[in-house]
């Protein structure tokens, strides 16, 4: 008889562990997040020729339960940031002047439009004044 009661007072021990465990995963579900910043990144992405999209967005990791979540808190329209322009490799001669491509490219959001520079005098027949590391003229 004494062997019956032990075990019986055993299965009431597991039984009640598992009701004192039970609520605290039903906390870890149904809480509220709460968010610490974790990381912060602002991306562009090219809209037009002349406008691209910046969005800022926060990493949160919730400090209770690890959670992460990000948030795209402020977005914004401004125009490309171009920078001073790359000779691409395209150039042409027309009567007595010559002129180079520039690829420019946005620093911030990749976008590129080419262009043509400013014409300059050019003996031209087999003569052509091309330089490699030409820039673009300040407009
Ligand atoms: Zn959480
Ligand atoms: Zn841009
Ligand atoms: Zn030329």
């Amino acid at each position: 008889m004494g062997k019956r009661i032990l075990i019986k007072r055993i299965t009431t021990a597991i039984f009640v562990l598992a009701l004192a465990v039970l609520p605290t995963g039903a906390f870890l579900s149904a809480h509220t997040h709460s968010y610490v910043l974790s990381n912060a990144v602002e991306s562009y992405y090219a809209r037009d020729a002349t406008t691209h999209r910046g969005v800022l967005t926060h990493y949160m990791v919730c400090k209770t339960c690890g959670h992460t979540e990000k948030f795209e808190i402020a977005e914004r329209y401004d125009t490309h940031k171009f920078g001073g322009g790359v000779y691409n490799g395209v150039n042409q001669h027309i009567g007595t002047q010559h002129r180079v491509q520039y690829k420019k490219t946005c620093t911030l959001c990749g976008f590129s439009v080419t262009e043509w520079g400013d014409p300059y005098p050019c003996p031209g027949n087999g003569n052509c004044i091309v330089v490699n590391s030409m820039t673009p003229a300040e407009r």
